[in-house]
């Protein structure tokens, strides 16, 4: 193993190497974090969204820091002030990464909207329906630049043309009282609008926020719901300081 990250660090920067083998590594197994017992594979189910209609297939990836840091905590080569690294470069941004394509039906090739197409024509939406624009490229940091450069790599890997025509597009992360926009552990919804399709999150996301037990059946349920699904019992509140 490190043979080969030796060999390969002679042809890049070590830190693309040393992402790329975690970005592998996170999407070929089930990753508990030690630390924060979030789930990456199942905050990554939960922020996937694929749309399909006739040849038009449309990928849209929420990519909250919590799923960053699911990613990198729990690894032994992320060392902590990596992390802080990562979330530094991301913070300040609510980050997309979109992929848009449309193919006939004859053909393998689809043919993709480009980075500027997708600009012009998405949105984001909070809780309270306030909408943002992307963030023009000159006012974001190189460093968050390159960090979401070496991730292209990987999504190529895992969805081929559409990884490779996958763009990550960049919307303010805070608002102007310096909260964040889209909190993926607070009750409310979160939607991408592109062209006239509605990607949308219910919110919280159920792998954020610990899982609760039925008052009345006792069954484990998944933290975001409000209600039981088998016997409509009401289901206790999570506290904020329970979040995970
Ligand atoms: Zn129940």
């Amino acid at each position: 193993m490190n043979m080969l990250l030796n060999l390969v660090s002679r042809r890049f920067r070590w830190s693309s190497v040393l992402l790329a083998v975690f970005l592998l590594w996170g999407l070929s197994r089930i990753t508990v974090s030690q630390e924060s017992k979030i789930s990456y594979n199942e905050l990554y189910e939960e922020t996937v969204k694929w749309s399909q209609e006739m040849y038009e297939r449309t990928f849209v990836w929420w990519i909250p820091e919590e799923l960053l840091e699911a990613y990198y905590a729990g690894h032994p080569f992320a060392t902590e002030a990596w992390i802080e690294e990562v979330d530094k470069a991301v913070s300040p941004y609510t980050v997309i990464a979109v992929s848009d394509g449309k193919s006939g039906p004859f053909t393998r090739r689809a043919k993709f909207k480009t980075k500027v197409d997708i600009k012009a024509n998405i949105k984001i939406k909070d809780s309270h329906g306030t909408r943002y624009l992307p963030i023009s490229e000159d006012e974001i940091s190189s460093n968050t630049k390159s960090f979401l450069a070496s991730w292209k790599p990987v999504l190529e890997e895992a969805y081929g043309q559409w990884g490779e025509n996958t763009h990550f597009i960049l919307f303010p992360g805070k608002d102007k009282n310096g909260h964040r926009i889209v909190d993926p552990k607070k009750d409310g919804s979160f939607s991408v609008e592109l062209g006239k399709k509605e990607f949308r999150w219910r919110l919280p996301l159920g792998s954020l926020v610990p899982p609760k037990i039925c008052p009345t059946c006792g069954e484990k349920l998944n933290g975001a719901y409000k209600f039981c699904p088998w016997d409509g019992a009401k289901l206790p509140e999570t506290k904020e300081e329970e979040n995970i």
